[in-house]
């Protein structure tokens, strides 16, 4: 199956002066250099195959260099010696500097990542900006407690003063993946810096383009040489030797959970501190009071947006028998008026996946699935001459032990199975290893709110989902992660206490 091809080259005079510079650089110290090892790779457009830049591949040479260069900003006045008022400034600064070349990072991440421009540009982009506004906000409220003390053995006529002090945790390295990359940089960028820490950012190798675009903004905002550093290159190599380096204090990792793991056993060297934001296989449960109106839209919304290569997609639904054939129908018609395209064609819903390898993936767990029993209702292609489209996809019949249940597919295909009573629903969404997210669509909010109570997951939408902000944590239970990101919680993962006794 073939997708014509139209508005594949970019519109703004920026977007074209960032791609037509040679060789992208790793951003080290405040310099943009070369690698050690002077190796490069190609970033492509996923619609097209047109190379769209030379970057260069990071190893574990460069990694001690930046590492080192991170650890130097953090010990450094023009880092720790700025007041928490500057330091705020400068994370606002480097928002406005995202809003000003916004259409420019938009168009940067749909040809990197294949995204739609409406998704980037109206969503993620401006959301990236928030990030750095509301953790802006917290760099001036960082603050310590004095504790009152139940000591007794201090020496007559002295007593004991306690204080704690916030401090930022040091040097961190921060690992993105490829779905959302601007997004995925911000949350991690703006709480660090917030806290005063330095950072080593290691971008998915599919997609680097934009947090490249994002270091030359940072620079110019007037970040100190050394506070964020970018090292492109591959998982295995870059990422690894980051996780493993015994100059980082901390990881903060998005991403799949196999990495995850793998990224738990790199850390034990010196017991980095970890944050892990990883798979999810969300479920949606649709009762029987549903309102529809907003049910088909929004669940639609929720798994095919982005292509489904979104963390929280809500890939199955579990919809009541009464409801259930009229939720499939809904879905069905929801998902037949997408149109696919390349993402910077103003008409395009959907873009390819990221790649042929991720598009052939999810194809493989469809036609597994439907070599198992269960029934295409409407999708199920793999398209384009580089065949990395796949069609927004509805799946019945599939049931709990198949692979397309259980395992994130990260794609545009969702399966939906009916239960008869809110204990079989219940049963169905926890049987997961993930506890990423999901949504529960009622009338009924007052068993809304008690069956929330009932779901496994770090996070449950009513009546929505895949709604986010800064200020709402994230974060997944069961082997969707460790920790949280966003909100006042999303700080902490960068700060450590300190206490202070003094007997005076
Ligand atoms: P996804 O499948 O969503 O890309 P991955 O977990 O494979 O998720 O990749 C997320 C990020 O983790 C990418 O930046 C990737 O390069 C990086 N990565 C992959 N393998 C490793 C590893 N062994 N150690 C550290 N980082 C890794």
């Amino acid at each position: 199956m073939t997708i014509a091809i139209r508005s594949s080259e970019p519109t703004k005079e920026a977007t074209l002066r960032f791609l037509a510079k040679t060789a992208k650089k790793l951003l080290i110290d405040g310099q943009w250099v070369d690698a050690a090892s002077g190796a490069t790779f190609t970033t492509c457009d996923p619609a097209t195959g047109k190379v769209l830049a030379e970057l260069s591949s990071a190893d574990a040479a460069d990694v001690d260099v930046a590492v080192s260069a991170a650890r130097k900003a953090f010990e450094s006045d023009a880092w720790r010696g700025m007041t928490p008022s500057a330091r705020g400034k400068l994370l606002w600064r480097i928002a406005d500097l995202i809003e000003a070349n916004v259409d420019e990072l938009a168009e940067l991440e749909t040809l990197d990542q294949g995204k739609s421009l409406k998704t980037g540009r109206f969503g993620e982009i401006p959301a990236s900006a928030e990030q750095f506004r509301y953790y802006a906000g917290f760099a001036t409220k960082i603050l310590g407690t004095t504790i009152p003390t139940s000591i007794g053995y201090q020496p007559a006529g002295k007593k004991i003063f306690v204080y704690t002090t916030r401090e930022p945790i040091g040097v961190v390295a921060a690992i993105t993946p490829w779905n959302s990359p601007m997004l995925m940089a911000a949350m991690k960028l703006a709480p660090a810096l917030a806290a005063g820490c330095t950072i080593v950012l290691k971008p998915a190798e599919e997609t680097s383009l934009t947090t490249l675009r994002l270091g030359e903004l940072m620079m110019e905002a007037g970040l100190p040489a050394g506070v964020v550093n970018i090292l492109t290159g591959f998982g295995e190599t870059v990422g690894a030797a980051l996780t493993a380096h015994p100059g980082v204090d901390k990881v903060a990792f998005t991403g799949s959970t196999e990495v995850g793991k793998m990224i738990v056993g790199a850390a034990r060297g010196n017991l980095k501190k970890l944050t892990l934001e990883l798979g999810g296989k969300s479920p949606a449960i649709v009762m029987p009071d549903a309102d529809f109106a907003l049910a088909i839209p929004g669940i639609a919304r929720g798994i095919f947006a982005n292509g489904g290569q979104v963390c929280v997609a809500g890939s199955r639904v579990y919809a009541h028998h009464s409801v259930y054939a009229r939720l499939v129908e809904g879905l069905a018609a929801e998902a037949a008026k997408l149109k696919l395209g390349h993402g910077l064609d103003p008409e395009t819903d959907l873009g390819p996946l990221v790649n042929r390898k991720q598009a052939d993936r999810v194809a493989s767990y469809v036609s597994e699935g439907r070599g198992n029993g269960a029934q295409v209702v409407t999708g199920g292609g793999q398209m384009g001459d580089l065949q990395t489209f796949y069609q927004p996809t509805v799946v019945i019949d599939v049931r709990q032990d198949m692979r397309m249940m259980r395992e994130e597919i990260f794609g545009p295909v969702v399966a939906v199975t009916p239960f008869h009573d809110v204990e079989e629903a219940l049963s169905f969404a926890n049987d997961s290893p993930y506890g990423l997210a999901a949504s529960l669509w009622t009338s009924d909010l007052s068993s809304a709110h008690r069956i929330s109570t009932q779901i496994r997951s770090g996070t449950v939408w009513i009546n929505c989902h895949s709604y986010f902000s800064p200020e709402l944590p994230k974060g997944g239970h069961k082997e969707s992660g460790w920790g949280y990101e966003n909100g006042a919680q999303g700080l902490e993962n960068y700060l450590e206490t300190k206490t202070v006794c003094a007997l005076v």
